[in-house]
């Protein structure tokens, strides 16, 4: 008989599901602040992979994919198990905002943590230490949030050792996802990033955002963990695999000035440096500055909110590798 898996005060047993709340402390009031998970321990052994939601608070597709797999998912017809989380960063939730409101922190450059830090340092650390460790893959689903709308693209990471970073870029495929950034380790702080420092092959996906919650793409999302445990052979059935997965490096272009933002080209669209991507007016309609490519590539995201502050961000570009 395969154990029962523990995290937090939940115990879930071997062919059940259990979801409830992990405590990381108490307001004023009395009240809880906590981390939702959701736990499916399948009847069978196998993997154990974490799908995250809600690193930041204005990205809402992930998250309902991640409560709709829970529901979905037949405990009886699983080997391993999905720890899952619609959402991880519940104070910055609770306002639709990226960061926490109670100390303005981004969740996902505080992993792994400090248990005496700042409120969402301890959220990193318990998350960290409670979940992330106990899984053997994590996915973290991310969106654009308030500001942007990203082209579906995944992101992992040459890092942890070449046989972790051999297995990443396997979950990586294992999605389905056609364009996928290869990154290195030069970042502090993201679940993925430090998961897989510590030996767990983890990436990044990011679809769609503009703080929406469009059915197209929470099936996007599903389509991607149904994949994963396909191909792990965590459940049955055949991943949905695209012929050709192109590899790129991304680039986040900042602006200089503030002011209204106007983005001239689409997701996914090829362009060549130099070509004109966005520009800025001020207030009067005067342009204070254009935004053009810095090399050939391929557009990743578009900013959709619009205005902008001096040195935000605009779009990305991918250069193909
Ligand atoms: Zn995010």
């Amino acid at each position: 008989m395969k154990s029962s898996l523990r995290v937090g005060m939940l115990v879930v047993e071997s062919g059940e599901k259990q979801y409830g709340p992990l405590k990381i402390a108490a307001r004023a009031d009395g009240s809880d602040i906590f981390i939702p998970l959701m736990i499916i321990n399948g009847r069978e052994d196998g993997p154990i992979l974490n799908i995250s939601g809600g690193c930041h608070g204005d990205e809402f597709e992930g998250m309902e994919a991640v409560r709709r797999i829970y529901r979905a998912i037949d405990p009886n017809e699983l080997k391993g198990a999905i720890i899952g989380s619609p959402v991880v960063n519940t104070p910055a939730l609770e306002v639709g905002q990226r960061c926490s409101y109670v100390d303005q922190y981004n969740l996902n450059r505080c992993f792994p943590g400090k248990e005496n830090g700042f409120l969402t340092e301890r959220f990193a650390y318990v998350y960290f230490n409670e979940v992330i460790r106990k899984a053997d893959y994590v996915m973290d689903f991310h969106g654009g949030g308030n500001i942007m709308c990203l082209a579906p693209i995944a992101i992992y990471r040459d890092i942890g050792g070449e046989n972790v970073a051999k297995k990443a870029e396997e979950l990586v495929k294992a999605t389905g996802i056609d364009l996928v950034w290869k990154g290195s380790g030069g970042w502090i702080g993201p679940i993925s990033l430090e998961a897989q420092k510590i030996g767990i092959p983890a990436i990044t996906v990011e679809v769609a955002g503009e703080a929406r919650v469009r059915e197209s793409v929470i099936q996007q999302f599903e389509t991607m963990i149904y994949n994963v445990l396909s191909y792990f052979r965590m459940i049955q059935g055949e991943p949905d695999l695209p012929k050709k997965v192109q590899f790129f490096e991304g680039t986040f272009i900042n602006c200089t000035n503030g002011g209204f933002y106007q983005q001239s080209v689409d997701l996914k669209e090829m362009v060549k440096k130099g070509d004109l991507l966005a520009t800025i007016c001020n207030v009067y309609g005067e342009v204070v500055e254009e935004i053009r490519a810095p090399f050939e590539g391929i557009v990743c995201s578009k900013r959709t909110f619009g205005t902008i502050e001096p040195g935000g961000w605009t779009l990305m570009i991918g250069k193909l590798l």
